[in-house]
C-alpha cells in the first residue's frame, strides 16, 4: 500500500473507498476525512493514486492513502486490498464505468459493474471479517422504466433492463447498474455474509469537479453537459435531458453515502437520491446570471424551456428521513460547478 504520508490517529473507523479517481468518490473521500475516517482509496495506477493523495488538503492527507488496483473485472482484483494488513471497518463501492464511449458493451460496462461489485464482496467475506457494513453506488438508471415510466419513483422502484439490453450500446450503462445492483441484493440473500448492505441509487450528478482532475477531457460524463454550454458547443443544439430530467448535487451524494455508514437503520435499505428536476433551459440560464461573460457561448435568451408538459414525479422522502438529507438548489449546484471549472485554470 502506497501510504504519502504515515496515516495515524484513525478516529472514526477506516473505510475502504473504490475507484478514487472518479468525481463522486472524490467528495465521498472528502465528506469522510472530514467526518473522522480513515480512507483507503483504489487506484488504477500509481500516478492516478498519487494525484488523488497530493490533491488532498494537508491536514486531511495524513489520513488518506491508496492502493492500486487493476481492472475490477478481473478475478479476485480486490483481494490485495485486504491481504496487506489494514483493519477495515467499512467499504464504499464506486468504481464502476460510467462514459459514452461504447465499444465492446459486456467488456466496457457489463463485467466490470457485476464482476467487479459480486467481486469486491466476495473480496471481503474471504479476507476482511472487520467490515461492518458495505456501500453500494448503484444509480436512478437501476429504478427509471423509460419504457413505462411510474407516475413518481421511489425505492420500491426497478428498471427493466436484462441481459439482452446490455448488447445495445444505448443501454450497456443502465443495463450493467441495474444488473449490478440486483446481483449484490442477491448475493446478501445467498451468501449471508456478517456485514450489511446500503444501496445508493443517485440520478444524474451536477456538482464541483474533483480537485485531482488531469485535463477538462477527463471530466466525468454527468459534468459534460455544463462544460460542453461553456466552450459554446451547445448554443444550437443541446444534449436532451431525456430520459432522467432530475438531477442531484454531486455534495449531497456524498453525504449520503457518508449518512450510510453512520446511521444504523440504513442497513439493509436502498435509497433514491435525488434534488430536483432539471432543463438545459433552467442550467442556461443559472450560467447567465452568476456568469454573465459567457453569454456570447450561451444558447439565446429566448429559447423555449426543453422541460416537458409532463414528466415523472420523484419520492425523496426515505433520504431525508432516514439519513437527513437536504438537497442543493439547482442555481447553487450549477454556480458550484462552473467555479470549480474555472479554479482548475486548465482553459475552456
Ligand atoms: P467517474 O467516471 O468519474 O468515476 C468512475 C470510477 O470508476 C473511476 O475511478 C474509474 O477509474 C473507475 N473504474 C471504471 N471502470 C473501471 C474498471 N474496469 N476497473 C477499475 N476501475 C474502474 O464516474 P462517477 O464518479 O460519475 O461515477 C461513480 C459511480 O457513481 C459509478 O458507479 C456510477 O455508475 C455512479 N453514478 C454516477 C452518476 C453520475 O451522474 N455521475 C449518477 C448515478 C450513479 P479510472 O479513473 O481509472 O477510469
Amino acid at each position: 500500500m502506497k501510504e504519502m504520508n504515515n496515516p495515524t490517529g484513525s478516529t472514526k473507523g477506516v473505510v475502504l473507498v473504490t475507484g478514487g479517481s472518479g468525481f463522486i468518490a472524490s467528495h465521498i473521500i472528502d465528506e469522510l476525512l472530514d467526518n473522522g475516517f480513515r480512507v483507503v482509496t483504489t487506484a488504477r495506477s500509481d500516478e492516478k493514486g498519487r494525484r488523488i493523495v497530493e490533491s488532498a488538503s494537508p491536514f486531511q492527507r495524513n489520513k488518506l492513502s491508496y492502493i492500486v488496483i487493476g481492472d475490477i473485472a478481473k478475478e479476485n482484483a480486490f483481494d490485495s486490498a485486504f491481504t496487506q494488513g489494514t483493519i477495515f471497518d467499512y467499504v464504499v463501492h464506486t468504481a464502476s464505468p460510467y462514459h459514452l464511449n461504447v465499444q465492446d458493451p459486456i467488456k466496457d460496462f457489463l463485467n466490470p459493474a457485476i464482476k467487479g461489485t459480486t467481486g469486491i464482496l466476495k473480496s471481503i467475506v474471504a479476507h476482511a471479517p472487520t467490515v461492518k457494513r458495505v456501500v453500494i453506488t448503484s444509480s436512478s438508471a437501476a429504478m427509471i422504466n423509460p419504457l413505462n415510466h411510474a407516475k413518481v419513483y421511489d425505492e420500491t422502484c426497478w428498471a427493466p433492463w436484462t441481459l439482452e439490453h446490455v448488447k445495445d450500446p444505448n443501454r450497456a450503462y443502465v443495463a450493467s447498474k441495474t444488473l449490478s445492483e440486483k446481483a449484490a441484493w442477491a448475493f446478501m440473500e445467498t451468501e449471508r455474509p456478517k456485514f450489511d448492505l446500503v444501496v445508493i441509487n443517485c440520478t444524474y450528478t451536477f456538482g464541483p469537479v474533483q480537485r485531482n482532475l488531469p485535463s477538462l477531457d477527463h471530466m466525468n460524463t454527468s459534468n459534460h453537459r455544463i462544460r460542453d454550454m461553456l466552450q459554446g458547443k451547445m448554443k444550437k443544439d443541446m444534449s436532451s435531458i431525456t430520459p432522467v430530467f432530475t438531477f442531484v448535487d454531486v455534495r449531497d451524494v456524498a453525504r449520503a453515502h457518508l449518512k450510510a455508514i453512520t446511521v444504523p437503520e440504513a442497513g439493509g435499505n436502498r435509497f433514491y437520491i435525488v434534488g430536483n428536476h432539471f432543463s438545459n433551459k433552467r442550467i442556461v440560464d443559472s450560467i447567465r446570471k452568476s456568469y454573465p461573460e459567457f453569454e456570447a457561448r450561451l444558447p439565446p435568451r429566448d429559447i423555449p424551456d426543453d422541460f416537458p408538459d409532463e414528466v415523472f414525479g420523484f419520492d425523496n422522502g426515505k433520504s431525508k428521513r432516514v439519513l437527513e438529507l437536504e438537497y442543493t438548489s439547482l442555481e447553487k449546484s450549477i454556480r458550484d460547478t462552473v467555479q470549480s471549472i474555472l479554479d482548475l485554470n486548465l482553459g475552456l
